[in-house]
């Protein structure tokens, strides 16, 4: 059957009379989801088996638990412990998987136009129909226009870590020959890493702990201050997302490791033997400087896929973000018909009015203390106590509240030495316009996952009756459940031997072996399956008797 605005075939997914159980989803309604990641999952993790006919459709058939991934890279953790293979997470709710590429989407067809590649290369495309349609489809890597990128390691995918353990093997080997100059050795032996965000602090952290636990006695000619481990970081601070104190504790941290952070530095160029940019110093001076370097990581942010830059063209004024489509506060696409489309992950972002609600917020806050609003005047105290408020609710502003005492100078425009409350809206208006969205994290995709899967739950049992009360079809969803609300579970980056908690609310923690071992409880407990846990405990363990060097 074909059909369609582009006459392509038709996919209609083939149930098998005799088999029973996918029987019962047959004339239920379509659930079409593109991506087997961190969203897609948690959604098909909680969705009930029987009440939708699943399909996923996306390029790579397992799961990945990224937040692992740097581990990998150095063989703390064995590769296979970090995938899941999609089939099996889908068998519970019956469904179907299509390993192909989505492409595109008519909304007024409901079909998604789907492609896949042969082993020749040939590629073949079709329509996939739908009557539920989610977009997973996270990410892609973010590159910033840089020169010689080809040069450069990035570490998104299993792929990546594979080929990044490999470079650094064979960057040691090659160091260890008596051949090897010593101008040679050095330079490879310079790693560098390229963005102070999660992943960047936390390889670098794995790649220091790799250099210095275990290649001793398995490299015994490298001298370890030949050794060198780079992080260039384009703003003032390393994970400048997270609360000052988990920033600050890192660079410490890093400091006395001997890790090196750039900080106020800008990537002009990457060549194959070196790297170069330019730094502000303190005097806001750009210094030119360059790098010898043997192996270099990107990892500076992320862009939108090419599928949501496509949907974002075709819907036209109803979106307006550059990074991520955007959705109302019940997850559904804004420009698509209502009910049919949603997006969620790090390719959507949920439209919010944060400066409306901050200042409505800040009003409540003044009421509740008894003081009226337009005769406030907090001092600096109340102005932190305000603060920590404003991040526990507006958990995306923690970045944007890090020096409390210069926003305080700067916006007490009267230097009365107190902020009256037209002071406190010019300031609070500032941090809203630079918040974008809700964070790029695991944690948030899977809460989305999660509110779609009760969200549609309670729509198969809630629809027959509600459609009898003249619900417009489209509105369903809104008049059965709730909108959507981000609940920030604290963020975690771990740092050489150590973790470092951002528990949001200004409050965090840091500390040495106890905090690993919440840290990766803390993962445990989110990880997939009890497969995937075992499999990754026997890797700590491994590492722990053996050392890395035994996943090598
Ligand atoms: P993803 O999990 O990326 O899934 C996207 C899926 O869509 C994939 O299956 C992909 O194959 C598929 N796909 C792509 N294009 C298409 C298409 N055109 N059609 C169909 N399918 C498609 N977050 C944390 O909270 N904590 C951490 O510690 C952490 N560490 C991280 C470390 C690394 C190295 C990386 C790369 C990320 C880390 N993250 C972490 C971020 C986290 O992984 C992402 O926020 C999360 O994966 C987003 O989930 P998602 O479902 O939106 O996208
Ligand atoms: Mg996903
Ligand atoms: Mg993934
Ligand atoms: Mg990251
Ligand atoms: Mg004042």
């Amino acid at each position: 059957q074909r059909g369609g605005p582009k006459n392509l075939p038709i996919y209609e997914v083939q149930i098998d009379d005799n088999d029973s159980a996918k029987q019962k989803t047959k004339d239920k309604p379509k659930l079409v989801i593109l991506g087997g990641g961190w969203g897609g999952v948690a959604l098909l993790k909680e969705l009930n088996p029987d009440d939708y006919h699943v399909t996923v459709i996306s390029p790579s058939n397992y799961f990945l638990f990224t937040p692992m991934l740097p581990s990998a890279t150095v063989g703390t953790l064995g590769i296979r412990s970090l995938v899941e293979p999609i089939r099996r997470i889908m068998a519970r709710v019956q469904g179907h998987f299509i390993r192909a590429r989505a492409e595109d989407v008519e909304f007024s067809h409901k079909l998604v136009e789907v492609s896949q590649a042969d082993a020749a290369g040939n590629e073949t495309r079709f329509y996939v129909p739908y009557d539920k349609l989610v977009i997973a489809v996270g990410s892609t890597t973010n590159p910033h226009g840089v020169k010689g990128l080809e040069n450069c390691h990035f570490l998104k995918d299993i792929d990546d870590a594979r080929a990044i353990r490999n470079r650094i093997i064979h960057n040691l080997e090659l160091a260890c020959l008596p051949t090897t100059s010593d101008d040679e050795r050095k330079r490879l032996l310079s790693f560098v890493v390229s963005g102070g965000g999660p992943t960047g602090v936390e390889f670098a952290a794995e790649l220091f702990d790799l250099l210095n636990e275990d290649l001793s006695h398995d490299f015994p000619r490298l001298l370890r201050n030949e050794i060198s481990v780079h992080l260039i970081q384009s703003r003032s601070h390393i994970l400048n997302t997270y609360d000052e104190a988990v920033s600050k504790y890192a660079e410490e941290r890093f400091a006395r490791d001997q890790v090196e952070v750039l900080t106020n530095s800008r990537v002009a160029e990457v060549k194959p033997d070196r790297i170069i940019f330019t730094q502000k110093d303190e005097s806001g001076q750009v210094v030119h400087k360059e790098l010898p370097m043997g192996f270099c990581l990107w990892s500076t942010g992320v862009s939108q896929t090419q599928l949501c830059q496509t949907l974002a063209v075709k819907l036209g004024a109803a979106q307006n973000n550059r990074h991520a489509l955007e959705t109302d506060t019940h997850l559904r696409v804004n420009g698509t018909p209502l009910g049919d489309v949603y997006a969620i992950g790090d390719c959507a972002t949920v439209q919010n009015n944060v400066a409306d609600h901050i200042v409505a917020f800040v009003r409540n806050l003044a009421w509740k203390h008894g003081k009226d609003p337009e005769t406030l005047e907090l001092h600096f105290s109340d102005w932190r106590n305000v603060a920590g408020e404003v991040k526990r609710r507006f958990p995306q502003a923690v970045g944007h509240l890090r020096r409390l005492d210069k926003l305080f100078e700067e916006f007490d425009k009267d230097h009365s030495g107190t902020l009256d409350f037209g002071e406190l809206r010019e300031l609070l208006k500032q941090i809203d316009s630079k918040l974008t969205s809700l964070p790029a994290t695991a944690q948030r995709a899977h809460q989305q996952g999660q509110y779609l899967a009760h969200k549609f739950n309670k729509l198969a049992r809630a629809a027959p009756g509600l459609r009898a009360n003249d619900i417009r079809e489209g509105d369903l969803d809104a008049a059965v459940y709730r909108a959507f609300e981000y609940k920030h579970l604290g963020s975690l980056a771990y740092i050489g031997n150590s973790a470092v908690f951002d528990l949001g609310e200004g409050r965090s923690l840091s500390g040495g072996l106890w905090a690993v071992y919440a840290w990766r409880s803390v993962y445990f407990a989110q990880s997939v399956s009890l497969r995937t846990r075992i499999l990754m405990m026997m890797d700590w363990a491994k590492r722990g008797l053996f050392g890395r060097g035994e996943s090598f």
